[in-house]
């Protein structure tokens, strides 16, 4: 006898039709004897759908209260779930986030979990029930509903699994693995058989949707083997280790890609006496997260620091610069928006020079240009224009041999 937790997404739970067939998986496992915890997602699009309604409300509304709407969908499902399990005559439970005392800061709209007591879910498992919890959300030390950003239901399970150490956290979704990149956008993308936890660490927080990063965190940091599988075939999916057997000897073993990238501009006067620290320190104060940093100090040139970060941050960006100006002692910021980000990763990339190289001179043939560059030892990103994002993406795809077993 397992323990084990399956975690249904959005499109896999859309319909009661759907809830239907997700409960004769459940049932399955519960019938081989296997404890089962079951984390959901809001059904099909009802997330964005509750985005939207605020938004005819408000441009900004508060994020306490965006918390309380958003985490409503995933309580829709886990009862909807619960009560087609009673009815095919499991006994079943549903638990919001906040009565499976899943604790997180306060950090509304991207809170981070802090503490999670399995004692109630162990208590009703032991009682031979089946679990549902609410995925994406959890309760903060103020008593208040919080959520744990898009996609965060995977960390629900992730967190779940680790606190009732499960044998398995199986993530059912709408494509039966990880891919080399997103088959919807890359044509030859292939299914990988299994993946490095730093690997998929790299490309989830690249903007492979895939898997939410704080998933992949927690099961990194927890040893949970976790898979991603078809809600819809038995393919055995994709599984997540510490170490893998590299195929081919390739060095690159998955592209990413983001849209929605922007770029900041910052011009200082010389001589500049301030830290360039206390930018990006008032930045992260307001949970501002930048991303790529290029500083250009040119002899006879203004300096500039330029940075990358979501579109959606843009304007509490611009917001928080321009009533710190003074304070932080720039003169000028411009943006430039229309971009995206397109990443290669793999674990080999550290002992293989010019993989760099490689990839620019790919793009170069392609005439994309590249406006921003980072790298560490698994990854190679380059900032470059949103419409190119695509055509990137399938090149690099192809450059490094990515679609061959
Ligand atoms: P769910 O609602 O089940 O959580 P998501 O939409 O969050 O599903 O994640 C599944 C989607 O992730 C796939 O439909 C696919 O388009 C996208 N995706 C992005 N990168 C990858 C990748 N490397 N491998 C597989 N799927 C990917
Ligand atoms: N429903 C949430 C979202 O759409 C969380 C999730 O699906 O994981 O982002
Ligand atoms: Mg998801």
């Amino acid at each position: 006898m397992s323990k084990i937790v399956m975690k249904f997404g959005g499109s896999s739970v859309a319909t009661t039709e759907k809830i239907q067939h997700i409960a004769t998986r459940i049932n399955h496992e519960k019938v081989n004897g296997n404890d089962v915890v079951v984390v959901v997602s809001a059904m099909g699009k009802t997330t964005d759908n509750l985005l939207g309604l605020a938004m005819e409300l408000s441009e900004n509304p508060t994020k306490r209260e965006m918390d309380t709407l958003l985490s409503t969908g995933e309580q829709i499902t886990m009862a909807l779930l619960a009560i087609q399990l009673n009815e095919i005559g499991f006994d079943t439970v549903s638990l919001t986030g906040w009565q499976a005392n899943l604790q997180t800061d306060n950090v509304h709209r991207n809170a981070r979990i802090e503490n999670l007591d399995a004692t109630r879910i162990l208590d009703l498992l032991a009682e031979n029930k089946i679990v549902v919890v609410a995925g994406f959300q959890g309760v903060s030390g103020e008593g208040d509903i919080t959520t744990l950003g898009r996609g965060g239901s995977d960390t629900t399970a992730v967190a779940i699994a680790a606190a009732i150490e499960a044998d398995i956290c199986d993530i059912y979704t709408d494509v039966d693995g990880i891919y080399t990149s997103d088959p919807r956008f890359v044509q030859n993308a292939r299914k990988l058989e299994q993946l490095e936890y730093d690997e998929m660490l790299e490309l989830a927080n690249l903007g492979a949707g895939v898997l939410h990063p704080r998933a992949v965190e927690f099961a990194k940091n927890y040893k949970i083997p976790l898979r991603v599988r078809s809600s819809y075939n038995e393919d055995v999916g994709t599984i997540l280790k510490e170490e893998v057997d590299v195929e081919n000897n390739l060095v690159v073993r998955g592209v990413a890609f983001e849209a929605d990238i922007v770029r900041l501009t910052i011009e200082y006067e010389v001589p500049f006496n301030g830290s360039l620290a206390s930018i990006f320190t008032t930045l992260a104060a307001n949970h501002i997260n930048v991303d790529i940093i290029v500083q250009s100090i040119v002899d006879g040139k203004k300096p500039t620091v330029s940075f990358s970060i979501k579109k959606e941050s843009l304007a509490e960006a611009i917001t928080v610069l321009e009533s710190n100006k003074e304070a932080l002692g720039f003169i000028f910021a411009d943006f430039e928006v229309g971009l995206a980000k397109v990443s290669i990763v793999g674990s080999g990339m550290v002992s293989n020079p010019g993989v760099a190289a490689q990839m620019f001179d790919r793009l170069r043939k392609e005439n994309i240009p590249v406006k921003m560059v980072s790298t560490s030892e698994i990854k190679v990103s380059v900032v470059v224009p949103q419409n190119d994002m695509i055509p990137a993406a399938n090149a690099l795809h192809d450059e490094f041999d990515l679609a061959l077993v």
